[in-house]
């Protein structure tokens, strides 16, 4: 921990105070410098990019957001806005995208400077403690659905039941999915069944992918667990004509025998957070749906214990900072 004076905010940028800020996977690995941030995160740097607050102070020629609006950083801070990528609009695939907590200071703090076309209004109806975690795993996991052409009546198979995992749950059983959860903690399976999982897989001890054609095969497959095996594992639960999501990253190589792509037209494909319109619609979903993320708190002098906690996988749902 260190102080800092708090600065002004250049043109269009605005300064929010900060009243929590979550603590995700990309927040452990710029922590430990590890993968996939190994030669892109710089240092010294301030972590965090679920960033919820209010502004503080605006910058020359913001028009918007107004000091006092109630605002969301993600992970997203800003894109070169004339590559490929940003003109197709998938400005989180720019290569000279400025990432929040990653090659920009993050939410760990209390005043955050941040440019106002990087922000998304935070609805009324949410607490800032859920927004974050929402912002990025709620959004994961909504657009990871719209990635495998969801519709609602699909069978959906989440593997993982951690931070984003149980969102998942949540979202897809919002969407009118019919979903199982699948987790190698056996002790989660109360927990998931209320998130909305009518099926609960333990996949230490049972065939994933034979339960899952038991089911009548998986529609949709989210994977948030950062693990290809089970990726590899999951994937032959694939009902024909399903697609399989790949949420989490591994250094692995994932298996799929290509008899299984071939005959029934499996797809295994990927998503990765996703644009702020995305943002605004995840946001707006939860607040239309009721959808709650489940917290584990903790103060921002213990950040270091939350992302222990993270990295231990010993949280329940999602690790948020709380600054009040
Ligand atoms: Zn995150
Ligand atoms: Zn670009």
């Amino acid at each position: 921990m260190e102080d800092r004076p708090v600065t002004e905010p250049a043109p269009g940028w605005v300064r929010i105070r900060v009243h929590a800020c979550g603590v995700c996977h990309g927040d452990v690995a710029v922590w430990q410098g590890a993968f996939p941030y190994t030669n892109f995160a710089t240092y010294p740097r301030v972590p965090g990019h679920e960033v919820s607050g209010v502004v503080d102070e605006v910058g020359a020629g913001v028009e918007w957001p107004a000091k006092g609006d109630r605002v969301g950083v993600p992970w997203l801070f800003s894109s070169c806005g004339h590559c490929r990528s940003c003109c197709r609009g998938d400005f989180v695939y720019c290569k000279d995208t400025e990432v929040t907590g990653v090659t920009q200071d993050g939410g760990f703090q209390e005043y955050m400077l941040a440019p106002a076309s990087a922000l998304s209004p935070i609805p009324d109806a949410i607490p800032f403690e859920e927004a974050g975690p929402l912002m990025c795993a709620g959004l994961t996991v909504f657009n990871g659905l719209k990635e495998g052409g969801f519709h609602a009546g699909d069978k959906v198979a989440v593997v993982g039941m951690g931070g984003l995992g149980h969102l998942g749950v949540l979202y897809a059983a919002a969407m009118g999915g019919r979903v199982a959860a699948i987790s190698t903690h056996p002790e989660k399976e109360d927990e998931a069944k209320n998130w909305g999982a009518e099926l609960f897989i333990n996949a230490t001890f049972e065939d994933v992918a034979a339960r899952l054609q038991d089911w009548g095969g998986a529609d949709v497959i989210l994977t948030t667990a950062p693990s290809a095996k089970a990726i590899s594992q999951v994937f032959p639960g694939l009902a024909q004509r399903g697609s399989c999501v790949v949420l989490g990253p591994s250094p692995d190589p994932i298996e799929v025998r290509p008899g299984l792509l071939l005959n029934g037209n499996r797809k295994l494909t990927g998503s990765t957070t996703g644009s702020r319109e995305d943002i605004r619609r995840t946001l707006e979903f939860a607040a239309a749906n009721s959808i709650h993320p489940t917290l584990t708190r903790f103060k921002l002098e213990d950040a270091q214990a939350a992302l222990v906690a993270h990295q231990t996988g010993r949280l329940r749902g999602r690790a948020v900072l709380l600054f009040d």
